[in-house]
């Protein structure tokens, strides 16, 4: 309902001003900017909590515009989704992502998997299969070695969704539910879906030691995936009470600010290659 209303204000407005012209003017600049060079990625580590050890990456979306600088993907990504751009966008950060992938392994570095957000619109035109392994196929990447995160709401709001989950699941690509907690209370789609990671969302973590609610719905979310049997990754850890917090309830694996913030290709290179002697 959002995207017509948007569109109707389009149409009526020629010579509009405002909030709504920079918000065409950057849409026009987001079209552009992957043939322009100005889309890139930065990968942010997953941990192991015991070990220390790198067991993957998230890639996450960065464009920078030579005028505008930095746009934080809160603004290009949902303008993306509005305008369609994100099939093409989508498309180019599956490819990036599993080209740095086999590009670490060639320099030495064993990264032993990627996570790539997918939103809801990547999955209306229904080829998403198709375009994940012509580029598994492109690539040389082992599909096992690619996770797709997908929220709750992608699952709830897609038609087939469980369609396509599954047949992504049957190539051998692996999906984690991003942002758990926030989005929809019935769980039993869990038990049908083959989702292999649960991610506790951010605001969960946040007021860990804090907020009791927060502190009792990450221990579930924990519970469930144990009970579950999935892999539960807390996102946006940014503290040591926070890592113990998650070690003494059995959750350990975590991303964020305290272990890494995102980071170009070459700083994670750098930062986990193995060490010559
Ligand atoms: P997300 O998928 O939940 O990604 C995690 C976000 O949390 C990232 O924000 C990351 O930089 C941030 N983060 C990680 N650790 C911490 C921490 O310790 N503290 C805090 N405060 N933040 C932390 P970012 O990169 O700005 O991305 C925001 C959102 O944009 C993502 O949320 C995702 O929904 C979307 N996004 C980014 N790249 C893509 C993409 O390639 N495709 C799609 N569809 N969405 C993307
Ligand atoms: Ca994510
Ligand atoms: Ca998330
Ligand atoms: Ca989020």
């Amino acid at each position: 309902a959002k995207g017509r209303g948007r569109n109707a204000y389009r149409f009526f407005s020629q010579e509009m001003t405002g909030e709504g012209a920079d918000q065409l003017r950057l849409e026009s600049m987001l079209r552009r900017s992957i043939d322009n060079d100005e889309i890139f990625l930065n990968y942010q580590p997953q941990v192991d909590i015991e070990t220390g050890q790198l067991i993957g990456v998230e890639a996450l979306a960065r464009w920078k515009h030579p005028e505008l600088g930095l746009v934080p993907p809160v603004r290009f990504i949902p303008l993306a989704e509005e305008s369609g751009f994100i099939n093409q966008l989508g498309k180019w950060v599956l490819r990036e992502s599993c080209r740095q992938m086999v590009r670490w392994q060639e320099a030495g570095l064993y990264v032993p998997k990627i996570a790539v957000n997918l939103s809801v619109r990547q999955f209306e035109r229904g080829s998403i299969v198709a375009i994940v392994s012509s580029i598994l196929d492109e690539t040389g990447l082992e599909p096992q070695r690619l996770q797709l995160e997908v929220t709750e709401s992608v699952i709830m709001n897609t038609g087939d969704a469980f369609a396509f989950i599954n047949d992504l699941n049957a190539i051998g690509v692996g999906l984690a539910i991003d942002d758990f907690g926030t989005g929809y209370s019935s769980l039993a789609y869990l038990k049908q879906l083959p989702v292999q990671t649960l991610k506790i969302d951010r605001s969960f973590i946040k007021d860990i030691s804090t907020d009791p609610n927060d502190e009792a719905i990450a221990i579930a979310i924990i519970q469930l995936g144990k009970s579950l049997n999935l892999s539960v990754i807390a996102e946006g850890v940014e503290t040591a009470e926070q890592v113990a917090f998650l070690l003494r309830h059995g959750c350990n694996l975590a991303q964020g600010y305290f272990y890494s913030r995102p980071a170009a290709q070459q700083d994670l290179f750098e930062r986990w290659k193995p060490h010559s002697r």
